[in-house]
């Protein structure tokens, strides 16, 4: 099999008919990762014909539930097609405990499931290699926001939120997740081969001109809000007129051959 991403969901928080929350599938011939697992993953994996057996990894940027909470799902499906092979986790340290406290509250028991899952946390820095991939995570301001709510209700959260460099042999694929702002994207978007950025929460005009000053190769805008879906021809039209290479709106079941 070619080494491929599959868009599963390319909607943003506002869940929409036409598509999935955020969640993208890249193949290996060996095994294929999960990058986020928002609401529909599981369908839009049946869907796109996904063979989600060979899904070893998840990543989850951070942990709205527009990128986290189809792992529940997805689990289950997992669990009722009799999975043998184990399953590997990567979280934001903060949402460790609950979610593994979650799976029990939803019966989802270790014991019970036939395989295993194996959690670890998406840290600053290279945080992750095998022989197909290494990933970096830029931590970014996508949560700082909340930081009055946090302080004022003694809460725990630690607003962890990352943006994802994934080295493929020679390719450079960078994932945004959700983001606080441009600056969290410049230091990582130079030389890109491949971009998957939201376009949400960012200035598009001068989003756009950094896309083009980085020298990026291909560009997928994602985690599309539904008040964007009457602008898509007006900003791929500017894009063009940028000389933005390779640049179109991602939807659910886009394929790109890596
Ligand atoms: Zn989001
Ligand atoms: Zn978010």
């Amino acid at each position: 099999m070619n080494k491929r991403i599959v868009i599963l969901g390319s909607a943003s928080g506002m869940p929409q008919a036409e598509r999935s929350s955020s969640s993208f599938v890249l193949e290996t011939n060996s095994q294929s990762y999960l990058f986020d697992c928002g609401e529909g993953t599981s369908s839009s994996i049946l869907k796109h014909k996904i063979d989600y057996d060979k899904i070893s990894t998840i990543f989850i940027t951070h942990m709205h539930p527009d990128h986290c909470i189809g792992i529940f799902s997805l689990i289950q499906m997992m669990y009722l097609t009799q999975r043998e092979k184990s399953l590997e986790i990567f979280l934001p340290e903060e949402s460790m405990t609950q979610v593994k406290s979650f799976l029990n509250t939803l019966y989802l028991f270790q014991e019970k499931l036939g395989f295993e899952i194996y959690f670890y946390t998406v840290k600053p820095g290279s945080f992750y290699k095998d022989p197909n991939l290494k990933i970096k995570a830029f931590p970014n301001l996508h949560l700082a926001e909340n930081g009055k709510i946090i302080e004022k209700e003694k809460l725990l959260n630690k607003m962890e939120s990352f943006s994802l460099e994934i080295r493929l042999k020679n390719k450079k694929i960078v994932y945004s997740g959700d983001v606080g702002g441009l600056d969290d994207l410049k230091m990582i978007l130079p030389d890109s081969d491949i971009l998957l950025t939201e376009c949400m929460h960012l200035d598009i005009e001068r989003l756009l001109a950094l896309i083009k000053s980085s020298k990026v190769k291909s560009t997928v805008f994602t985690h599309i809000p539904p008040e964007l879906e009457k602008e898509k021809e007006v900003i791929t039209k500017r894009a063009n007129e940028l000389k933005i290479k390779g640049f179109q709106f991602a939807f659910d079941g886009l394929a790109l051959s890596l």
